[in-house]
């Protein structure tokens, strides 16, 4: 089976690494789009985010499986929000490192022909048996009706050794806007969540602030803006299949690594 996936931000990769162990042949192209989601997603797999997901095991099946190599970890989360104080083991899958380690081609897509051959900007062509779209809002570029919107939001990087006083923390600041911020494999990571529809200056500000507050993150950080694919009828992200030989699959709020596994897991068994 010659499977071929546009985009290799988390969606991309995790279905191409999936599908990869199940014996299919996958080529993921990628035109490293400055705003891609993924290189700001925190991997993060809290139990309450995923609550209302519906087959979260095949999702934890799928990256446990890809995983194998170290790319899962668990890590002591301190919970601070109106209601009570608690602690909690979270899930983490290391996006950055599948994102950035996964085997791809940087080839723009302009075209899907006939649900099966992708043409290139260099005018090249190339047929599989399958093609599955995961380029994030840029799958509006190929199917209009998906109409999606993008949420931006930003994530701080930082060596640990500068922010020896970071502590694993999510904290909601308001109604469904938190702060996450922790420690991992040498790093401080502070997400801010997305929020608003385009890059702008004034909010990427007011996360620096609340890093400084929130996650005591104050210097030597790199920063990550990506906007992840938003639209009302799909919260939970666009999995669907659009023609016979053509899958859409992309996006899916702060739950985007577990839906990625979930619907890998589901083409595994399909194709
Ligand atoms: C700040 C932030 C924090 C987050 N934290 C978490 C978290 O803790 N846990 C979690 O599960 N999720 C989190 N998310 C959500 C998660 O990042 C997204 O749901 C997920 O990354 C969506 O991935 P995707 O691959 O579908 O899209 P994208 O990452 O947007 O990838 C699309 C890719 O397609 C490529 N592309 C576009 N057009 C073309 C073309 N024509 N040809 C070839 N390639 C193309 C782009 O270059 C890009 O790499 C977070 C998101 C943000 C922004």
């Amino acid at each position: 089976m010659k499977v071929g996936i546009v985009g290799g931000g988390l969606t991309g990769c995790i279905i191409a690494e999936y599908l990869r162990k199940k014996g299919a042949s996958v080529t993921v192209f990628d035109s490293l789009e400055k705003m891609g989601a993924s290189k700001a997603a925190l991997g993060l797999i809290a139990p309450q985010w995923i609550a209302r997901v519906e087959d979260v095991d095949l999702g934890m099946e799928a990256l446990e499986e890809i995983g194998g190599g170290g790319l899962v970890e668990h890590l002591d989360f301190e919970i601070k929000n109106p209601v009570k104080n608690f602690r909690q083991q979270i899930m983490r899958f290391n996006t950055q490192a599948l994102v950035y380690g996964c085997e791809k081609r940087w080839d723009k897509v302009v075209e899907v022909r006939n649900q099966k051959t992708l043409v290139f900007a260099d005018g090249d062509e190339m047929t599989f048996d399958i093609i599955i779209l995961a380029a994030g809002i840029w799958c509006n570029a190929f199917i209009p009706e998906l109409a999606l919107s993008g949420k931006t939001g930003s994530t701080l990087f930082a060596l640990a050794s500068d922010n020896a006083e970071v502590k694993n923390k999510i904290e909601m600041y308001a109604p469904f806007k938190q702060a996450v911020s922790f420690q991992s494999e040498g790093f401080v990571h502070f997400g801010d969540g997305t929020s608003v529809k385009e890059y702008k200056e004034d909010h990427l500000k007011r996360t620096i602030d609340r890093a400084s507050r929130y996650g005591n993150l104050k210097k030597h950080y790199a920063v990550t803006t990506g906007t992840r694919p938003f639209s009302t009828c799909n919260p939970n992200g666009v999995f669907k299949r659009v023609g016979k030989t053509l899958w859409v699959a992309t996006g899916g709020a702060k739950n985007g690594t577990i839906l990625a596994g979930i619907w890998a897991n589901k083409l595994g068994k399909m194709i």
